[in-house]
């Protein structure tokens, strides 16, 4: 498909191609929507194939950034970037700075940050280039690690789901089970296990595991034993597309509600098996926007204090988006898509008023 076509079809605003032979800079840098604010997500860096597959992926990227910002109730849009190329080879001061040119280029209308593939050291080369970029180290009066708050938000979020299935958002004594060991669940299981939650997790890596088990009390099950768990809560904290047709019919859960990323792999199909189901899933980039919470809030100067209380906000957010799948029969992602639509409709709305903010 041609790009503009594929722009069209999603609604997308702008795509910028960079490339610079001196630092082998192959980058894409996709605005979809800045109804709300600038546009702000991640910058990928990936070996892809081609350059088609880079764009696709740019293009779906920054799309969800829209919604993701628009349910936060973030007044940024949404927009992603990605670098062509090998993280693990071909990264340099050089190739950073001149990505952070280009962004510099765009006036303010893309503020970037760390994705797969890219690290806190990247950006504050790009910073080197261009005040539009977060998610730099505490030490240069950035944000740092996202990981608490994100995993922050996934547990008032999961509150927010007990209270919706179980009429109280107590998780004491509920058993639940969380797919990754890394980051986000280290912070995740901490809050569990001071509720008293009855723990259970896994990871390929047994070192992240061990680091888990030095804070917290668990049990730990085989990663591929993992959907055969009876638990009131499955947590996925790893892999995206895990809600797929071979594991929603293992699942033996009442809720799902974790952090990663692209959790349904098939958003009609698989949220609708879902509901089928009678699980409660929390839409994954509801329940784990604490993250670019975090990253935003460093644009007003960093508190993470004031971080943790927009956090809070999820777990209202979250029983809004319940209540209306509830409501409608409508499978929760959908819930939530058109929350974070009404919003870009409503806000949208206000630019006919003419204010000083009018230019
Ligand atoms: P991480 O890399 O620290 O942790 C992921 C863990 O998953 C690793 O320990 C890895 O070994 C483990 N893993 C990989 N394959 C597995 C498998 N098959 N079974 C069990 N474990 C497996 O990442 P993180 O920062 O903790 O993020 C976790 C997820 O949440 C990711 O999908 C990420 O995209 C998403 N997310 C993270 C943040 C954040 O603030 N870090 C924000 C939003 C979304």
């Amino acid at each position: 498909m041609l790009n503009f076509d594929l722009m069209e079809e999603f609604g997308h605003e702008q795509l910028v191609f960079c490339s610079n032979k001196e630092s082998g800079l192959k980058a894409v840098i996709a605005i979809h929507d800045t109804t709300l604010g600038p546009a702000i997500g991640g910058t990928r860096m990936w070996k892809y194939t081609s350059v088609e597959e880079a764009v696709e992926d740019v293009l779906r990227l920054a799309r969800g950034m829209t919604y993701k910002s628009s349910i936060a109730g973030l007044n940024f849009g949404g927009g992603n970037a990605v670098i062509i190329g090998d993280s693990s080879k071909q990264k340099s001061e050089l190739l950073f700075r001149t990505f952070g040119k280009f962004i510099d280029g765009l006036g303010g209308r893309y503020i970037t940050a760390e994705d797969v593939g890219t690290t806190v050291k990247d950006m504050e080369y790009v910073r080197m280039e261009t005040k539009y970029v977060t998610g730099i180290s505490k030490a240069l009066g950035g944000s740092g690690d996202p990981a608490p708050v994100t995993a922050y938000g996934v547990y008032v979020g999961m509150k927010a789901c007990a209270k919706a299935k179980w009429g109280n958002d107590s998780l004491e004594n509920k058993k639940i089970v969380i797919q990754g060991a890394g980051q986000v669940a280290q912070h995740l299981c901490e809050h569990l296990y001071n509720d008293n939650a009855e723990l259970i997790i896994s990871d390929i890596s047994e070192e992240k595991i061990n680091k888990v088990l030095n804070s917290v009390k668990a049990d730990v099950v085989d990663p591929k034993d993992i959907y055969n768990n009876e638990a009131d809560i499955f947590s996925p904290c790893a892999l995206g597309a895990i809600l797929n047709d071979n594991t929603i019919p293992k699942m033996k859960c009442e809720i799902i509600a974790g952090s990663a990323n692209n959790q349904l792999q098939n958003e009609d199909k698989h949220g609708k098996m879902l509901l089928d189901k009678d699980i409660l899933y929390a839409p994954d980039y509801v329940i784990n926007a604490g993250g670019l919470m975090n990253v935003s809030n460093e644009l007003e100067g960093y508190r993470q204090d004031r971080a943790l209380k927009h956090a809070d906000s999820i777990y209202d957010i979250l029983t809004r988006v319940i209540k209306i799948s509830q409501e409608e029969n409508i499978p929760t992602h959908k819930a939530s898509n058109k929350i974070a639509e009404e919003r870009l409709l409503q806000i949208g709305g206000i630019r006919k008023i003419y204010s000083s903010k009018n230019k």
